[in-house]
């Protein structure tokens, strides 16, 4: 085989290794990775800014500066984003918000927030049910693809802001 046509063969497979993350950024509509291990719950969440804040773009003004510390502080606390059954009995253990956005750098038109939490749980057999408040704070947000692991189990459901709930 000649070495060009390697070459190209190689570039266009790294691209479409690349492509998901660009064509996943749909505005109102975000992913979630939820797993338990053992007693530890643990979530990765993408959203676009857009569906939090209305703007993806570093605020312009006083009251999109406020709007952006305020989605910040709140998501210091998972619970905000995901409700977990009480008698689970779980503790929040680490939670990071990130986005280009809270580090004030210019985004390429779009901007995504990235949210991994983690809790540990007394009670991990309890966790059979799972909702989402955020949907009634963001309007803009209409669903959440998730996925669901434990265990070797795997499950796969769309969550809708009409019905923002999740069960096993
Ligand atoms: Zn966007």
């Amino acid at each position: 085989m000649p070495s060009n046509l390697v070459k190209i063969l190689l570039l266009s497979s790294l691209t479409s290794l690349a492509l998901p993350s660009f064509s996943q950024h749909s505005h109102g509509k975000g992913t979630l990775q939820l797993s338990l291990n053992g007693d530890v719950l643990q979530g990765q969440w993408t959203m676009p800014m857009e569906a939090l804040l209305g703007f993806e773009h570093l605020p312009r003004h006083a009251a999109q500066t406020e709007a952006m510390n305020q989605l910040q502080k709140s998501l210091q606390n998972a619970n905000y984003f995901i409700e977990l059954p009480p008698e689970a009995k779980c503790q929040q253990i680490e939670v990071k918000a990130e986005s280009d956005m809270f580090q004030g750098l210019k985004s390429k038109g779009h901007s995504d927030l990235q949210y991994a939490f983690k809790f540990k749980c007394a009670h991990p057999q309890a966790l059979t049910k799972f909702g989402f408040p955020f949907f009634k704070s963001h309007v803009r947000s209409h669903q959440l693809k998730l996925e669901w692991v434990s265990q070797g189990t795997q499950k796969a459901a769309t969550i809708r802001s009409s019905k923002p709930s999740f069960s096993l």
